[in-house]
C-alpha cells in the first residue's frame, strides 16, 4: 500500500517515518510525488485542518494519505498558540526559532511554572471520502531557556517534567515513545493495518 503523507514539515515527516516503518507500507512525501499544493488550513479546530490538507492531498494523488494538525497550548496564554503555532511571530515568514522567542516574549510578565500541552489531530483519508481521525496530547512545560538540538518547532522550551528533559534533549525513538503525534498514530494504527490487508486482498 502506498501512503502519502501531507505536510513539508521534513520535522514531521521523519517522526512520521519512524513510527510507521515496520509497517507494509511505502511512504511518500508531497516532493516524492511532484505534488505542490498550497492549503489554506483557515479550519477552526485541528481536526478541521487535518481534513482540508488529507482530503486536498487525497483528491491531487488519488491514493491514501496521512495529515496532521498540531500546535502548542499553553494555560498562561489562554491556549494560544494553538491552532495558529506554525503562524505565531509577527513577522510574516516565521523561523522556528522566531516562534519560540515570540512566545516567551509574550510569557515574560506570567508566573511560572509554564503549563502547556501538545495536541495533534491525524487524519486517514482515501480519495472515495472516507476519512478516519485521532487525536494525541503531551502534557508538559515552557522553560525560558532553550535546552537541546534534536526535534524541531517549540521542542527545545518544552519540557517533559518526568523526564526533566526537553523535547529536543530526547532522542527520536524517545520523543516517539510520548509525543502528541506519536499517540495520534498509534491510535490510527490499527484502522492503518486494516487498510493495508484490504489493499493486498486485490
Ligand atoms: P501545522 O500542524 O503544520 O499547522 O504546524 C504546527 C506547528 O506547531 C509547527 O510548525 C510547530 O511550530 C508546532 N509543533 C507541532 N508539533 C510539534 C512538535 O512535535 N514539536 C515542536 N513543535 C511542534
Amino acid at each position: 500500500m502506498k501512503l502519502l503523507l501531507a505536510t513539508n514539515n521534513i520535522g514531521k515527516q521523519k517522526e512520521i517515518r519512524a513510527l510507521l516503518e515496520n509497517l507494509d507500507i511505502t511512504l511518500l512525501s508531497p516532493l516524492e510525488m511532484g505534488l505542490n499544493l498550497k492549503v489554506v488550513e483557515d479550519g477552526e479546530t485541528y481536526q478541521a485542518n487535518a481534513t482540508i490538507k488529507a482530503r486536498a492531498f487525497a483528491q491531487a494523488s488519488g491514493i491514501w494519505v496521512l495529515a496532521d494538525d498540531s500546535g502548542l497550548e499553553v494555560d498562561a496564554l489562554d491556549g494560544a498558540p494553538g491552532l495558529r503555532s506554525a503562524r505565531y511571530a509577527p513577522n510574516p515568514h516565521p523561523t522556528d526559532a522566531d516562534r519560540r522567542k515570540f512566545l516567551l516574549h509574550n510569557l515574560k510578565l506570567h508566573k511560572r511554572p509554564w503549563q502547556a500541552q501538545f495536541r495533534c489531530v491525524v487524519a486517514l483519508a482515501h480519495p472515495s471520502g472516507e476519512i478516519h481521525h485521532a487525536e494525541g496530547i503531551c502534557p508538559g512545560e515552557i522553560i525560558p531557556k532553550e535546552r537541546g538540538t534534536q526535534g524541531f518547532g517549540y521542542d527545545p522550551i518544552f519540557l517533559i517534567p518526568q523526564k526533566k528533559l526537553t523535547m529536543a534533549e530526547l532522542s527520536m525513538p524517545e520523543k516517539n515513545q510520548l509525543s502528541h503525534r506519536a499517540l495520534a498514530i498509534s491510535a490510527i494504527r490499527p484502522l492503518l493495518i486494516k487498510k493495508i490487508l484490504a489493499t493486498r486482498q486485490f
